[in-house]
């Protein structure tokens, strides 16, 4: 099985009487870019094949007219892929797809354990040689419709073996569009309808992109099956358990999106007016982290009376810092893409506010920066979220506790390894306050060690181990 398994991406699925189904995917995708980067492909069908086209590099840059009009008919999904450590190789572009163009596939999410997967297809004689988790769903799905199960069927006998870990995923035969979400929905996956159609999305800001209305999220556990007139029938596969990821309110979403009916800006906003109740710290300016802590930054400055100051200038051309393989590329890359002004800067306090710390590698540069390209007087690092102690396994970019610099370090630590005179995190519960959502409804593993199956197991969440 490939090592390469992290990943958060956008998945979106259309499906309606005569709709232009690739060139709305192609609007779903530009408006799902921030979930993933690095690659991006259309499957789509008028009812006798499917055709597929994918490639690495920006929505924008990969698609162009000619592109669109090869992707003929009223049935399409797209998938943006953002891959991680070094794990970008083109062969694992989606949607998945099979040399017979039986069955497309989008996957957003992780499987954690894939062995009942390879189990089952390796019985089979099936190879499993050199593929990932979504291909393995894919072989899996593939094997049944071969035996001429139905779409539904095929997904349906296959979920169990997908049990542990994280998949929104939409799927298509050349004349059904497929939409099912692991039982603990642990990524986002929204319903919506257009001209008598539906359209399936990762979050509800592409619905508006298309002209869609939001109907409601697919719930977890459930599937979703359209036919080629765009009617759609939903099944309860298995029993769900909401446990929606956290940070796709901190950083995640696209602040436009609607989560379990939480708009994302608002949350954000409120995570910074709590930040600045549990922080109250004496600055001249609160300086925003562009561009996923803005929100924030607008709440702790309406509730401490602190005037904003975009002082520090984000290059928007720049993706991907996180993710580059090595330590010294990513600091290089924190240079590229946010710069001060230091005007702003020069002799006053400063408070920066970011959404989160997990290795560190930006917010020690940023604070070098505004103190020393700045010459701000005092420079305080506020995080609208709580320390990012233990790994992911559905799709951060974070998997191993030693990358992890609050499994390693105590805040007080931290904040002399950032260099910052104040470290200021949002509590967990200040931070699902500001969401307004049970908290049993949502999953903060990286937080609080609880993943969401350690609860049906009764498990204690472990505390940090230096692996
Ligand atoms: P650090 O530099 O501490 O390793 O990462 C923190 C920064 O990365 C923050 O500015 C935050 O906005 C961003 N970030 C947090 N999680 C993710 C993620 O999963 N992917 C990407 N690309 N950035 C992230
Ligand atoms: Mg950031």
């Amino acid at each position: 099985m490939s090592k390469e398994i992290k990943e958060k991406c956008g998945v979106f699925g259309v499906c309606g009487n005569n709709f232009d189904a690739a060139r709305l995917v192609f609007f779903g995708l530009f408006a799902l870019q921030h979930r993933g980067q690095e690659s991006t492909g259309i499957s789509s069908s008028n009812g006798q094949e499917i055709v597929t086209y994918k490639d690495s590099g920006l929505v924008a840059h990969v698609y162009s007219e000619e592109i669109l009009k090869a992707l003929p008919g009223n049935i399409a999904i797209g998938h943006n892929r953002y891959s991680t450590s070094g794990g970008s190789l083109n062969c694992h572009t989606q949607p998945v797809i099979d040399p017979d163009n039986t069955l497309a596939l989008g996957h957003n999410g992780n499987l954690e354990d894939t062995s009942k997967v390879e189990e089952f297809l390796d019985s089979r004689g099936i190879s499993i040689n050199g593929l990932n988790d979504s291909e393995l769903i894919h072989r899996t799905l593939l094997f049944h419709l071969r035996r001429g199960a139905s779409l539904e069927d095929a997904i349906f006998d296959s979920f169990p073996l997908f049990d542990k870990g994280a998949f929104s995923i939409v799927v298509m035969t050349k004349n059904k569009l497929g939409a099912f979400r692991d039982r603990y929905g642990i990524r986002p996956l929204s319903l919506g309808r257009l001209n008598g159609g539906i359209i399936i999305s990762s979050e509800t800001c592409a619905l508006d992109t298309v002209g869609a209305n939001f109907m409601r999220d697919i719930q977890p556990g459930e599937m979703v099956i359209v036919d080629q007139t765009g009617i759609e029938k939903s099944y309860k596969i298995m029993e769900g358990q909401q446990r929606l990821e956290i940070f796709e309110f901190i950083y995640f979403a696209r602040p436009d999106s609607m989560l379990m009916g939480v708009n994302v800006y608002a949350a954000r906003y409120n995570m910074g007016v709590n930040l600045g109740i549990e922080h109250p710290i004496d600055a001249d300016i609160i300086v925003p982290v562009p561009d996923s802590a803005i929100p924030a930054a607008l709440g702790y400055s309406h509730k401490s009376g602190i005037p904003l100051s975009f002082a520090l200038v984000k290059n928007r051309y720049i993706h991907r810092t996180f993710i580059e393989p090595e330590q010294h590329q990513r600091q290089q890359s924190v240079d590229l893409k946010l710069n001060p002004i230091p005007s702003l800067l020069r002799g006053k306090r400063v408070a920066v506010i970011d959404d989160s710390i997990v290795r560190g590698t930006t917010t020690t540069n940023l604070i070098r920066k505004t103190y020393i390209k700045g010459e701000a007087r005092e420079v305080v690092s506020l995080i609208h979220s709580p320390p990012f102690k233990f790994p992911d396994k559905y799709g951060i970019d974070a998997q191993r506790y030693k990358e992890l610099i609050a499994a390693r370090l105590s805040i007080e630590e931290i904040r002399e390894e950032i260099g910052a005179s104040y470290l200021g995190y949002l509590s967990l519960e200040g931070l699902i306050s500001a969401i307004g959502l049970p908290k049993l409804n949502l999953t903060a593993h990286v937080f609080d060690g609880i993943y969401p199956d350690y609860r049906d197991y009764g498990i204690k969440p472990k505390q940090p181990v230096i692996v």
